[in-house]
């Protein structure tokens, strides 16, 4: 692999006590081309502008998709990927939905594990701290005819980053109007055009005082989906509640770690449709306890409230909660301080 590195490293002008999540980027970047059918081997360079014909499909059809992961350090200054395979095969997942060739897992982790390599003093350590990893592909083929491309390009950047939301708590808007995916969709891909598509109803949730948008189904607008870009629990009673996935629904692998935890330490786990009305039938006998969105960017985060029509639903906040719990045990294992689930660990040496 050619790798060309920077002359000085940026890293003295950052401020790791502010980020602003996804704004700056780490010395290198990786990039590998897809062309006569056949990826590239990659190379690592210098982060630094691209240049790409304005009729590249991807600009005007959107055929991409990304990935999103994070390396942690751990306090013995090694860095821990936390289940990178998945991400892996989920970025193919979603590139065959949107007709983009696979790439294969050796140009993926070879790239990955270099750029950690070079850039490692980015990850720093303590709960919290990490370096979110945004791989993603696109369609680089200069013509705008509307049909699979021929050449793609396929990148890694890095974004030191303290969790998404801090430790705050979010309010958030049940959907009953717009829809994030349907059945038959695309909801199951990290395809960009997903998320493009959840900008404007987020706004709008926003104005009216909302962080996030719990989605719906876009048949009913009864059962609960998912969260922005986190998949959601429901504490009620002693039991802890997702929905199961779907093709409109992400594969989250924070959701399935949470759900292997919780299984682990006794707690009772249900897979299964979960609708408005039970929501709010829960909430108002008093059982419905905590809930929570889980994903790679937030770990997990506790929603302190939920805004259904013209009423807002607010849950009591208790210290002991299931949701900081589940984080801690997640925590542990993503900085390497404890021994549970060994195989979740990616070491980067
Ligand atoms: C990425 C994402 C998630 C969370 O997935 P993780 O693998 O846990 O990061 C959930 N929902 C959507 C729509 C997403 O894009």
């Amino acid at each position: 692999m050619k790798i060309n590195r920077v002359e000085k490293s940026r890293i003295d002008s950052v401020d790791f006590e502010n980020l602003t999540f996804g704004k700056i980027f780490t010395d290198h970047m990786f990039i590998s081309k897809h062309k006569n059918g056949e990826w590239s081997s990659g190379e690592i360079k210098p982060y630094e502008n691209i240049s790409i014909s304005p009729s590249s499909r991807a600009l005007h059809y959107g055929q991409a998709i990304f990935e999103g992961m994070k390396c942690f350090k751990s306090e013995q200054d090694e860095l821990f990927l936390f289940r990178p395979e998945e991400n892996f095969k989920r970025f193919n997942k979603s590139s065959i939905r949107l007709a983009i060739p696979e790439i294969q897992e050796d140009i993926f982790f070879n790239g990955l594990k270099e750029l950690l390599k070079i850039d490692s003093e980015w990850v720093k350590k303590g709960i919290g701290n990490a370096l979110y990893i945004r791989p993603f592909v696109f369609a680089s083929e200069p013509s705008i005819n509307a049909s699979e491309a021929n050449e793609y390009t396929f990148m890694i950047i890095c974004s030191p980053s303290k969790s998404y939301y801090g430790d705050m708590e979010i309010s958030v808007k049940i959907e009953e109007k717009y829809s994030r995916a349907a059945k038959g969709g695309v909801g199951y891909a990290k395809a960009a055009g997903n998320y493009a598509a959840a900008f404007y109803p987020t706004k709008l949730a926003i104005e009216q005082g909302f962080q996030q948008i719990i989605w719906t189904d876009s048949n009913n607008h009864n059962a609960i989906e998912e969260a922005g870009t986190m998949n959601l629990f429901f504490v009620i009673g002693d039991k802890l509640i997702t929905s199961p996935t779907s093709d409109s629904i992400l594969d989250g692998i924070t959701r399935k770690s949470i759900i292997e935890l919780a299984k682990f330490h006794n707690i009772d786990v249900l897979e299964r449709e979960i609708t408005i009305d039970e929501i709010l039938k829960e909430y108002k006998s008093g059982n419905l306890k905590e809930i929570f969105g889980s994903g790679t960017a937030v770990v997990v985060l506790p929603i302190k409230s939920f805004g259904h029509r013209d009423q807002l639903y607010t849950l009591s906040s208790e210290k002991s909660s299931v949701s900081s719990f589940l984080k801690e045990k997640l925590n542990n294992i993503q900085y390497n301080i404890s021994n549970e689930f060994k195989n979740w660990k990616f070491k980067i040496n």
